[in-house]
């Protein structure tokens, strides 16, 4: 039997296949593929869920991966969603097919990651904050029976990664309410909603409540983010010509820039959150923490203290 997820990714390939064939997705997709609604659930098995939104089809790889992995180590459950499709991330091909291309780099990634992997059917660069995709995002967290919530600060660069964050703040609580979209079971629990780390100071900066040691799992980290080729390695949105190696050797070369790039944001990380490593991990264990990813707790869920973080993150040395 299919595991009872894959009918949602089934759904997503079919919608990218047909997008592939010249339909118009909005025509053709039924409502109960667009809205999510009437999905199976996640069992209530014992094991965490955890769902990571991103606004394109490589933000969850890069801001939650390597947590991502340490969680599918433990056991857990995590989902990677996409909030577009990426179909106009890249600076020589776009549409239909490079959207089919994108979904099959992040299931790549997944497959490394262990984690499961959806690519939603919205066009890059064109996310808004809608009653539409708020009752979207309700269903699927549900769906997902999360523990934990994680996703974009609501002023980052991109419009995208911004309403993902405003988006993600609309279905705190919300996921809870029966009322709200009664055709999903609501959540018995408020999950913890966090977002994922930034640089970006104004109006305020990040505060890493929560940095996870990913040295045990950067390798494989970085095997997932390297499968995302047509951002990585051609460039994506504004790449060119130039970027895109010209023969084996060049296209080695890349690859290395590409994990060399994300070992140092990586051990960057680790380097500005030093003070919570040492508070979440000790004195001794904190100052050996190579490379980490950080988060910080949103105040509209559920709010854990440090004896919670212990048993909802992968903080064990
Ligand atoms: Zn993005």
């Amino acid at each position: 039997m299919r595991p009872w997820y894959s009918f949602c990714s089934g759904i997503v390939a079919a919608l990218l296949l047909a997008a592939g064939a010249g339909l118009s997705w909005a025509e053709e997709a039924s409502p109960a593929k667009t809205t999510f609604a009437g999905q199976p659930v996640r069992p209530d098995d014992g094991k965490l869920g955890i769902i990571v939104f991103g606004a394109h089809p490589d933000d969850c790889e890069i801001r939650a991966g390597g947590v991502a992995a340490l969680w599918t180590k433990a056991g857990h459950a995590v989902k990677l969603v996409s909030m577009t499709n990426g179909d106009i991330g890249h600076w020589q091909m776009a549409g239909g097919p490079l959207a089919l291309r994108r979904n099959a780099e992040v299931q790549a990634a997944a497959k490394i990651l262990g984690v499961t992997s959806e690519v939603l059917d919205i066009h890059d660069g064109e996310l808004m904050p809608t009653l539409e995709n708020r009752k979207l995002m309700t269903r699927l967290i549900r769906q997902w029976n999360a523990d934990i919530v994680i996703g974009h600060r609501p002023n980052d660069y991109h419009p995208d990664h911004r309403y993902t964050g405003v988006l993600m703040q609309d279905t705190a609580y919300m996921v809870a309410v029966p009322f709200l979209c009664p055709d999903t079971p609501p959540l018995k629990k408020n999950p913890v909603f966090l977002y994922s780390f930034d640089n970006f100071k104004t109006p305020n900066p990040f505060r890493p409540d929560v940095v996870v040691a990913i040295d045990s799992v950067i390798d494989q980290k970085l095997d997932a983010l390297a499968t995302l080729e047509s951002q990585f390695i051609e460039g994506g949105a504004t790449g060119s010509a130039e970027r895109v190696p010209k023969n084996e050797e060049e296209r080695k070369a890349a690859f290395e820039r590409l994990r060399e790039g994300f070992r140092r944001r990586a051990a960057n990380i680790a380097d500005q959150c030093r003070a919570k490593l040492i508070d979440l991990y000790g004195e001794e264990q904190g100052k050996q923490v190579k490379y980490a990813e950080a988060f910080e707790i949103c105040e509209y869920g559920r709010q854990p203290n440090k004896a919670d973080l212990k048993k909802l993150f992968p903080l064990a040395p």
